[in-house]
């Protein structure tokens, strides 16, 4: 195991030039220099297996995405007031894998900004203004995004909830209060939402959106239980409310089952919320929407978008749909995903200190407590797990609220090979625990 210098001039720099409110991953730090697929290089020419970069969905530097890049930054690169084929044709592309009445896009650059845009949409579609969030929820770093999200605004240094913002719990069958086995959680979970709507209604107000991831991220790698979106979806719309799925973290291939979260619950969202994966890690995002919404959406006054839709995020988003279907990379990420779920819960019935695995495909998540009957949080011990599989090259993050889930999207490239040496190496992490 290499240590590694402390980087003390860099990190000098950066606390003075760079805003102080982000934090650098693990103890000794990463310098990380070049990227090829599911792996990482750093500085001192070693090897990282990444498990948790989703952006990267394709691989990072995925060959065919570089060089189509390439060869269009290098051909023209200007915004959307001329005419250019790269932007209808994704746009026809990109709405192949959806449902068809979600069938207009509008172009962004960053999740957050693709939801500011999907609530303004919504507020003009219904008129209102107020929204249903999941509590835990991050949806962006807008302020419009930060609003609706609990994981900020409830958080150290966070502004609170504002007066329009609902929060509806978690519907999380390990720890929530209707668990694994129950067959009407998702029935009961969404009941929490017509109970927002209710108290609206004695105010003489309506929720113009609810919004939920499709699995749940940054509130601790979540599938949601069956029938829970389309029992939520009926009650706001029963309601005039707009569904927006957020498929930030989860859409484009990774659940492996489907293409997209939603499909899993039987539901069709009235506007889809797509980022991180479908540049590749070029800053592309998508807000996709029903004829109805859009009509709405354009009342006289103009939406431009300087970077939004430009020729070069549009092939880059091109190539990224491209490369998952002549790779079969869904198909890919079911199976590789279960074979990892397979190890994973191997590793749970070894070490009680592993409660639960849960997911879809490659987008995982293991929680850790430090005993199972108080679910008590073993949070020291997965830093310390965390920390060891850096050691030994892989690297792993955590998430959840209670800061003990193991956090698995890696890009869609991990193999079962990477999958088995995981599961060997976390082995001998919590034999040492
Ligand atoms: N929605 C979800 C579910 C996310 O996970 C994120 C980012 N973590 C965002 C929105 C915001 O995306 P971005 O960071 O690209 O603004």
């Amino acid at each position: 195991v290499i240590t590694g210098d402390d980087y003390s001039d860099l990190l000098e720099v950066r606390k003075k030039k760079i805003g102080r409110n982000l934090s650098i991953g693990y103890q000794d730090k990463l310098k990380i220099v070049k990227g090829a697929l599911q792996y990482l290089y750093d500085d001192k020419g070693r090897t990282f297996v990444d498990c948790v970069n989703n952006p990267s969905h394709v691989g990072h530097c995925h060959p065919v995405v570089v060089r189509r890049m390439q060869k269009q930054i290098a051909t023209l690169n200007t915004n959307t007031r001329y005419l250019n084929d790269a932007i209808t044709a994704y746009a026809e592309k990109l709405t192949a894998t959806l449902p068809s009445k979600l069938s207009v896009c509008y172009f962004v650059n960053s999740g957050s900004e693709a939801n500011d845009l999907a609530i303004r949409m919504s507020r003009h579609f219904t008129k209102q203004k107020d929204i249903i969030v999941l509590d835990h929820a991050y949806h962006g770093t807008s302020t419009v995004a930060m609003e609706m999200s609990p994981y900020k605004f409830d958080s150290k240094g966070g502004f609170g909830q504002m007066p329009w913002i609902h929060k509806a719990i978690n519907p999380d069958l390990y720890r929530g209060p209707y668990k694994y086995g129950d067959t009407n959680a998702g029935e009961k979970y969404a009941a929490d939402v017509q109970r927002i709507i209710e108290d609206l209604k004695e105010e003489d107000k309506a929720p113009a959106v609810f919004i939920c991831e499709t699995l749940l991220g940054v509130g601790g790698q979540i599938p949601l239980p069956e029938n829970y979106l389309k029992t939520a979806y009926d009650y706001v719309r029963a309601a005039g409310g707009v569904c927006i799925a957020d498929e930030v973290q989860v859409g484009f291939g990774r659940i492996g089952d489907h293409f997209w979260g939603f499909e899993l619950q039987n539901v069709v969202p009235d506007i889809v919320v797509l980022g991180k994966p479908i540049g590749n890690g070029h800053p592309l995002a998508a807000v996709i929407v029903t004829e109805e919404i859009a009509d709405a959406f354009s009342n006289g006054m103009e939406y431009f978008n300087t970077f939004g839709g430009n020729p070069v995020s549009m092939t880059t988003g091109l190539a990224v749909l491209d490369v998952i279907q002549e790779e079969e990379m869904q198909q890919h990420a079911l199976e590789t995903g279960n074979h990892l779920m397979d190890g994973l819960r191997k590793l749970m019935a070894k070490y009680p200190i592993i409660s639960d695995v849960r997911g879809h495909g490659l987008f995982i998540g293991a929680e850790m407590v430090k005993d199972r009957s108080t679910m008590e949080p073993a949070v020291s011990e997965i830093d310390f797990v965390v920390e060891k599989m850096k050691a030994h090259g892989y690297l792993l993050s955590t998430d959840g609220p209670l800061h003990n889930v193991l956090k698995i999207k890696p890009p869609m490239t991990f193999s079962k090979q990477n999958a088995d040496e995981m599961v060997r190496l976390l082995d001998i992490a919590l034999s040492e625990l």
